[in-house]
C-alpha cells in the first residue's frame, strides 16, 4: 500500500476504520487492516472526509481588494472598481494572484475546483489563458474545471460570442453565462445552450443575483434545460432573488428546478457582503433559500465566489469558512440541518460537477482530507485544521499544529 490511514472516523456513531490507498485509488476500508504501507498515518479517531470541492471561484480577479476599495459595498461599485482595475492586470500579475489563490485552496483541503474565467473583447484572453495554464500545471494536485465566463455579457459586448467559441476550442470545460447582465436575456440563455450542445459540455450560469424578485430568469433556464435534455448538467450560482419570493410563488419554481435537476451554488461570502445594501433597517440576508431548495430535492452546494476583491473583501481559501457563514445566515445550525452542510462542500458539488470516482469507497479516487476533529457532524463548525490532504493517492499537504498554554 502507498498510504494507510489507521483508525479514522468516516461516520458518527460507527466504529473507526482503517483506509488503505494504492495506485491513486482507495484499495480497502476495514475495521482493521493488517497491511504494509509506505506511509502510515495515525488517525486516532479523527475524521476523514473526501476532498473539499470549491464549485464556484474566480481565480483571475482574487487578491486585489487593497488596490482600489469598494467604499459603498454595493454590487454597482464592485463592478465599477473591478472594471477600472482590469486594464492594469498584466499576465504576470494574474499568474501571481491566481496561483497564490489556488495554493490557498489546496492548503485548505480542496481537491476539486470549478473556476469561472472571464474574457471580453477589450481584455482578450490573458486571464483565461493563465487559468488554463495553471490547470495543467497543477494536474495531480487539484482538478480544475474552467468555465468560459462572459462577465460583461455576450450580446451587449460585440465580439464576445466569437470568443465563447474560441474559449471552448481552447479547452474550456464548462459554458458560462450571466443572463442578468445581458440583453435580451432569453437570447443569451439560448446561445449558451447552443454552444454547450455543440461542444457537449455542461452549463454554469451566474443567475438572478438581486435582492428582489424582479426580472428572474430561472424558470426559463429550467424550461430550456428540460427541452434540451440537459437535466443534471446545469448549475446556477447566487440565485439570491429566489429568496425574495413568498412560499406560494417559490414552491412551484423549486419543483421545476428539481425536475430539471439543476444544481445551485449559494455564495454567501459575496451575497452577504453585497446584498441588502439599500435596506436601511431589517437588512435582508439576500441569500438563496438554501433549506427550501434542499428540502425540495435540489442539489444544494455552497461555494466561495471571490477572495479579497471588491465583491468579497475577505476569505482565506477555506470553503469551510464559507460554509460556516451560511450556517447562521441560512438557518442551517439546527440539529437536523447541520449534518446537511458538509455535503454541500463535498458530495453535492462533486455531483454538480459530474466528478467521477468521488467519495470514500473502495475503488474510488484517493482524494481525502484528515481533519483535526472527531465529529463528522461538527466538522464545519469546528473549523478544523486539515492535517493531511491526499490527492490522487499522494500526500499533497501536511499541516502541523502546536499550541501550548503558557499560564
Ligand atoms: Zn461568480
Amino acid at each position: 500500500m502507498d498510504i494507510l490511514f489507521k483508525q479514522v472516523r468516516l461516520k458518527d456513531g460507527e466504529e473507526l476504520k482503517d483506509v488503505a490507498i494504492k495506485g491513486g485509488k482507495i484499495e480497502a476500508i476495514e475495521k482493521e487492516l493488517k497491511v504494509e504501507a509506505a506511509r502510515v498515518i495515525e488517525g486516532n479517531g479523527k475524521v476523514l472526509i473526501p476532498g473539499l470541492v470549491e464549485s464556484h471561484i474566480h481565480l483571475d480577479k482574487a487578491l486585489i481588494a487593497d488596490r482600489l476599495p469598494n467604499k459603498s459595498g454595493t454590487l454597482q461599485e464592485a463592478l465599477k472598481v473591478t472594471a477600472q482595475l482590469k486594464p492594469t492586470f498584466s499576465k504576470e500579475d494574474i499568474v501571481d494572484r491566481a496561483e497564490r489563490t489556488l495554493q490557498m485552496l489546496i492548503k485548505n483541503g480542496t481537491t476539486h475546483i470549478r473556476t469561472h474565467s472571464e474574457f471580453d473583447p477589450s481584455q482578450g484572453f490573458t486571464g483565461f489563458e493563465t487559468v488554463m495554464e495553471l490547470k495543467e500545471k497543477y494536474k495531480g494536485i487539484v482538478d480544475v474545471q474552467v468555465v468560459a465566463f462572459p462577465q460583461e455579457g455576450i450580446l451587449k459586448a460585440p465580439g464576445t460570442e466569437k470568443m465563447m467559441y474560441e474559449a471552448m476550442d481552447m479547452g474550456a470545460d464548462v459554458v458560462g453565462g450571466i443572463p442578468y447582465n445581458d440583453t435580451p436575456w432569453d437570447k443569451h440563455i439560448d446561445l449558451v445552450f447552443e454552444i454547450a450542445k455543440k461542444y457537449d459540455k455542461p452549463i454554469d450560469f451566474h443567475q438572478d443575483f438581486k435582492d428582489g424578485p424582479e426580472g428572474m430568469t430561472i424558470e426559463y433556464v429550467c424550461e430550456k434545460t428540460i427541452k434540451e435534455g440537459y437535466q443534471g448538467r446545469v448549475s446556477v450560482g447566487h440565485l439570491t432573488a429566489l429568496g425574495a419570493l413568498p412560499k406560494d410563488r417559490l414552491q412551484p419554481i423549486i419543483e421545476k428546478m428539481a425536475e430539471a435537476q439543476i444544481s445551485v451554488m449559494s455564495l454567501p461570502a459575496t451575497d452577504l457582503h453585497l446584498g441588502g445594501r439599500h435596506d436601511e433597517y431589517n437588512v435582508r440576508r439576500a441569500l438563496t433559500p438554501i433549506r427550501a431548495l434542499r428540502d425540495g430535492g435540489v442539489n444544494m452546494c455552497i461555494a466561495t465566489n471571490n477572495i479579497r476583491n471588491a465583491f468579497t473583501p475577505y476569505g482565506t481559501g477555506d470553503v469551510m469558512l464559507t460554509a460556516m457563514l451560511a450556517i447562521p445566515a441560512g438557518h442551517l445550525g439546527g440539529a437536523d440541518d447541520l449534518p446537511t452542510v458538509l455535503p454541500m462542500i463535498t458530495t453535492n458539488p462533486a455531483k454538480a460537477m459530474q466528478v467521477s470516482g468521488y467519495g470514500i469507497e473502495v475503488g474510488n479516487n484517493a482524494d481525502v482530507v484528515l481533519l483535526d476533529t472527531e465529529s463528522v457532524t461538527n466538522a464545519v463548525i469546528d473549523m478544523p485544521a486539515k492535517l493531511f490532504v491526499v490527492k490522487s493517492g499522494k500526500v499533497t499537504v501536511e499541516t502541523k499544529k502546536s499550541t501550548e498554554f503558557l499560564f
